[in-house]
């Protein structure tokens, strides 16, 4: 058990993708963990996923909206008053809406950064209050698209870079509260957000220029984010660690 009895908050867990994923792995851990939505409906919805996949779970599902600053704190204020404490936080909510730049209004831009980014850092902000006596790792999920670009994705890359610079900062910011930050950036991982903006040509290709010949599952994944969350990870801070199967490097 590499995550006994740590107290771990995940946003953007609500889906079937990387977020639950993770849930559900810090849980076979030993890990206690909040499951997050921004619909209430997919927040039950993986409540009652959570209660038949793991029925030991000791776990908490909250509806938060990272845009909204008063969810954040409730996010924060009840898990420590469930637990007494919270060690983990993994920013992992964001959207990948694809659009040619020159079509971008304004308003698509600001609803991209404000989830991925500006979750990412309100959610950073919150959980230093709570990590910096005892101290903590915060796991960003970023993507290689934040440093390699993509097109059709200005704000998405934005973000995702956004991401990578909050990263650095942070953690050369809170080090000395020994609070760690690190970021895993995937490359394509096939989850709903991949099927909604690739056609079956582009994963196709996208597997020939992948060196291990395919996208990845979020199975694929969770090694890494239990890695960061845990002590075996004590000096490794302000990393951003690709899991592409090769695909950029
Ligand atoms: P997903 O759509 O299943 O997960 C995204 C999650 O973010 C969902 O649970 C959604 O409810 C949540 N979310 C959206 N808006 C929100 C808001 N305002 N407040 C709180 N939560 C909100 O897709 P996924 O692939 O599992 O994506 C998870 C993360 O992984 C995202 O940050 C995404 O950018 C990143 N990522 C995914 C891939 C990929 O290939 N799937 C690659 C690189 C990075």
């Amino acid at each position: 058990m590499r995550l006994k009895d740590k107290v771990a908050i995940i946003t953007g867990s609500s889906t079937t993708g990387i977020g639950y994923a993770v849930a559900k792995s810090y849980v076979n851990e030993g890990a206690k963990v909040v499951i997050c939505g921004s619909k209430e409906e997919d927040t039950l919805n993986a409540k009652k996923r959570m209660e038949t996949e793991c029925p030991n779970a000791d776990f908490l599902a909250i509806k938060v909206d990272v845009t909204k600053i008063e969810d954040v704190e409730n996010l924060f204020k009840k898990t420590y008053e469930k637990w007494g404490k919270i060690d983990i936080l993994v920013n992992n909510a964001g959207i990948a809406p694809a659009k040619p730049i020159e079509n971008m209004s304004d308003s698509d831009f600001e609803l991209v950064m404000n989830i991925n980014a500006f979750g990412t850092f309100r959610c950073t902000r919150e959980a230093i209050k709570y990590m910096k006596e005892n101290g903590g790792s915060i796991i960003n999920t970023g993507s290689i698209v934040g440093i390699y670009g993509s097109p059709h994705q200005a704000a998405y890359t934005a973000s995702k870079a956004a991401i990578n610079g909050l990263t650095k900062s942070n953690a050369k910011e809170l080090g000395k509260y020994k609070i760690r930050v690190n970021t895993i950036a995937p490359g394509v991982v096939m989850t709903d957000m991949v099927k909604d903006n690739c056609d079956d040509t582009t994963i196709q290709r996208l597997n020939m220029m992948t060196p291990l010949g395919r996208g990845a599952t979020t199975e694929d994944l969770v090694g890494m984010y239990i890695h960061l969350a845990s002590d075996e990870s004590v000096f490794t801070t302000g990393t951003i660690i690709n899991i592409d199967g090769g695909l950029v490097m």
